[in-house]
């Protein structure tokens, strides 16, 4: 598992890696010229570890949170079988499977009865991949744009250092290697499935 935070001495390991200034403080960017560059409607990118975009001419953060609200809500009975989900194992069943933990193991059992357990479990794994892909990318596109954290303007500018870290590239590199990394695994996903 990767870690979410990173500290301040690892962000500066990082910058100066992406650099290539070894050992170099992260204060000798100074001297660095700059250039503006102007976000509009729609776009979306990755600043300061938050995805922000602009949406009636206003910067704002896109917020994961109404994601999350969403995969950890749960509904008092299991939809499947109406029970009252109160057991311990039902809140992580709930959230994987959308059903209470009884319903998981009936299922599990049935799969296991037709044979198609391996291929549910092999399922399971690479969707669980998937999540991890989605997990790096979050985690290298907030390292790479944290080369140039600190100089947004209120008005949906940021000023990037031009010279050091081509961010730009570092970011599109990162989506191309995850958006290849999870095509791989969605191959497998449907060939699973034929
Ligand atoms: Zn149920």
């Amino acid at each position: 598992m990767l870690k979410k935070e990173f500290k301040r001495k690892d962000v500066d390991r990082a910058r100066n890696l992406l650099t290539g200034k070894t050992g170099a403080s992260s204060e000798t960017q100074v001297g660095y010229k700059k250039k503006m560059v102007s976000y509009k409607e729609g776009d979306i990118w990755v600043e300061n570890k938050k995805t922000w975009t602009i949406k009636d001419g206003i910067k704002q953060t896109i917020s994961k949170m109404d994601k999350i609200k969403k995969e950890i809500f749960m509904p008092l009975c299991c939809p499947k079988c109406s029970k009252v989900m109160k057991k311990r194992l039902d809140k992580p069943n709930y959230k994987a499977h959308k059903t209470c933990f009884d319903c998981v193991i009936d299922f599990e059992h049935k799969l296991r009865i037709e044979g198609k357990y391996d291929d549910y479990i092999k399922g399971l794994r690479l969707k669980n991949n998937l999540s991890q892909i989605d997990e790096a990318e979050d985690y290298f596109l907030a390292l790479a744009n944290v080369s140039n954290d600190g100089y947004v303007s209120e008005h949906g500018d940021v000023e990037r250092w031009v010279g050091g870290v081509d961010v730009d590239k570092i970011t599109t590199d990162i989506s191309i290697a995850a958006k290849e990394a999870r095509e791989n695994i969605k191959k497998e996903l449907t060939n699973k499935e034929d």
